[in-house]
């Protein structure tokens, strides 16, 4: 399938969710996630109409931004470790995987204006999956306003890869919960009115339970390796 094809249908689904529930589909971003294709089929992204590209590790963030330049949103999803933040910090536009203070730290004072970050929530409890505890995150978003350079733009998670319809809903039951909890304490460093939920295998429950930010690899450029 054509890229074109796969987002025109990406598209129907965004709409048909969205009308479930009374959203308007202009309040959804779809970030094509490259991480898995060539440069040459994210630029088929970039002509299909896709405006916002996610790469999960900074050798394939800076190979498809040194090809592609600065016209799309560029989104870092991946663990980001700290020692890596100076090499992407000037070319990222959102960093989806804000977890921890030495990160904050660094990003801080390598950035030379704030940056949107999404502060990763673990919602499902799995060991293998990153992020903060629920339970840690009002006190966390709290200390990052020591980091002038990182603006809580909003919360982050990746639910279990399972057809239980249940348990993928209530991680991003959770995660919403919490972004309402956060916004409560009117934090100026934290307006944190952005959800970034939802993958090919479960946008459409992301946007029902109020995800801003779906991140679609697979179902929208494919998942064939490089
Ligand atoms: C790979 C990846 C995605 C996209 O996954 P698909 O299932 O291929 O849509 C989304 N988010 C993160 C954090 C990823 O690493």
């Amino acid at each position: 399938m054509s890229v074109k094809d796969n987002y025109e249908s990406i598209k129907a689904e965004i709409e048909a969710a969205c009308q479930k529930v009374g959203r308007d589909p202009s309040e959804i971003k779809v970030i094509a996630v490259t991480k898995y294709v060539s440069i040459d089929r994210a630029k088929e992204a970039l002509a299909s109409g896709v405006s916002h590209i996610g790469e999960n590790r900074l050798e394939g963030f800076l190979e498809k931004y040194e090809a592609i330049g600065d016209q799309p949103n560029w989104h870092f999803i991946g663990t980001l470790q700290s020692r890596k933040v100076k090499d992407l910090i000037d070319y990222v536009d959102a960093i989806h995987s804000m977890d921890r203070k030495s990160l904050a730290k660094e990003i801080n004072k390598r950035a030379k204006k704030p940056v949107d970050c999404f502060v990763q929530v673990n919602t499902s409890g799995e060991e293998s999956k990153h992020g903060l505890a629920p339970e840690e995150v009002t006190s966390f978003v709290k200390l990052l306003a020591n980091y002038p350079n990182v603006r809580v733009h909003g919360l982050m998670t990746m639910a279990p890869y399972t057809d239980d319809e249940k348990a993928i809903r209530l991680c991003f039951q959770k995660l919403r919960r919490l972004q309402q909890e956060v916004q409560s304490h009117n934090f100026s460093h934290a307006p944190c009115d952005h959800l970034s939920m939802g993958m090919s295998n479960d946008y459409p429950i992301a946007i029902e339970e109020g995800a801003t930010h779906i991140r679609i690899g697979s179902s929208l450029v494919g998942n064939e390796v490089k």
